[in-house]
C-alpha cells in the first residue's frame, strides 16, 4: 500500500512523481465549492469531506494519485448568502477541461472525479463530454452527488428527508467524521425541509428555500452516521476501481 501520503501530487517532488506515475494510474479530481453551509457548517464543507474521501480510497490501493481539490465552484444559487465565492459555469466548465487535458497530456487515461458541491453537476458533465470527444480513448468517471447517493446505498441510517440538505442529516455526519472541529451542533438549526413540488424540478435560489443556508435535519447528525457514510462510499469507489482495472479501464462493447 502507498506509504507516506505518496498518492497527494502537491506533496510529491519529480523522482516520485517519475516513480510512481504509469499508464496505469488513476487520477482523482475533487471539485468543491466555498459557500454558507449554515450557521454551523465551516464553507469548505464541499471539498473538505469528498478530498478526505479521495484521500482514504487513494490510501487503501496502489497507484491512484490524487489533486490538490478545487476549492471554488459554482453558487450562483448561494450568493445572497455572505462570503459566497462563486465561479461561473462557463469558467468552471473551461477550467475542467483544462485540467483534464493537463492529465490526458500526462498519460494518465484513468480519470475519477469525485464531486462535493451540486453547482459543479453540469459544468463536470459538459466538460468530460467535450474532453470525451476529443480524445475518445480516455476514460471519464464521475461520483456526481454521494449525498443522494448515500441516502439509496444506507436508507436506514438516517432519520429525516434520507440524509438530504445542505448541511443536513448527511454533509453534517459526513464532516463530524473527518472534521468535528469545525462542526458547531448547538448552531445547527432545527428540520428545515423546503415546500417543493415532487417530480418537475425548480431552478431556485437557495434564499428562497432557507434563512440560514441550511436544509435538512443536521441535528440528527452523528460521528456515527459520517463513518459509516464514508465506509459506504469508500467501498463504492474501491470497487468501482477494482471492476475497472480488471477490465483495463474498458466498458461497454470494449469488453470482451
Ligand atoms: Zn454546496
Amino acid at each position: 500500500m502507498p506509504k507516506n501520503n505518496e498518492f497527494l501530487i502537491e506533496e510529491m517532488n519529480a523522482i516520485q512523481v517519475k516513480k510512481n506515475i504509469n499508464q496505469n494510474t488513476v487520477a482523482i479530481l475533487v471539485f468543491g465549492a466555498c459557500e454558507n453551509h449554515g450557521n454551523h457548517m465551516p464553507f469548505g464543507a464541499d471539498f473538505i469531506f469528498p478530498y478526505e474521501l479521495a484521500k482514504q480510497v487513494a490510501n487503501k490501493k496502489e497507484n491512484i494519485i490524487v489533486f490538490p481539490p478545487m476549492p471554488y465552484g459554482v453558487s450562483l444559487h448561494h450568493d445572497q448568502f455572505q462570503m459566497t465565492m462563486s465561479i461561473n459555469p462557463d469558467t468552471l466548465v473551461n477550467v475542467i477541461s483544462d485540467l483534464l487535458v493537463s492529465v490526458i497530456t500526462n498519460n494518465i487515461n484513468r480519470i475519477l472525479i469525485i464531486n462535493g458541491h451540486d453547482g459543479n453537476i453540469s459544468p463536470i458533465e459538459i466538460a468530460s463530454r467535450l474532453i470525451k470527444n476529443k480524445y475518445p480513448y480516455v476514460t471519464i468517471a464521475c461520483l456526481e452527488s454521494w449525498w443522494e447517493l448515500i441516502g439509496k446505498l444506507e436508507p436506514s441510517l438516517f432519520n429525516v428527508w434520507g440524509g438530504l440538505g445542505h448541511g443536513g442529516e448527511a454533509e453534517t455526519s459526513a464532516m463530524l467524521a473527518v472534521r468535528s472541529d469545525l462542526v458547531n451542533i448547538g448552531l445547527a438549526p432545527e428540520n428545515v425541509i423546503p415546500k417543493l413540488p415532487n417530480h418537475v424540478r425548480i431552478y431556485w435560489k437557495f434564499n428562497e428555500l432557507t434563512e440560514t443556508g441550511a436544509t435538512g435535519s443536521p441535528k440528527n447528525a452523528s460521528v456515527q452516521k459520517g463513518e459509516s457514510i464514508m465506509m459506504s462510499l469508500e467501498n463504492v469507489l474501491l470497487s468501482f476501481i477494482d471492476e475497472m482495472n480488471l477490465k483495463d479501464w474498458k466498458y461497454g462493447i470494449f469488453l470482451k
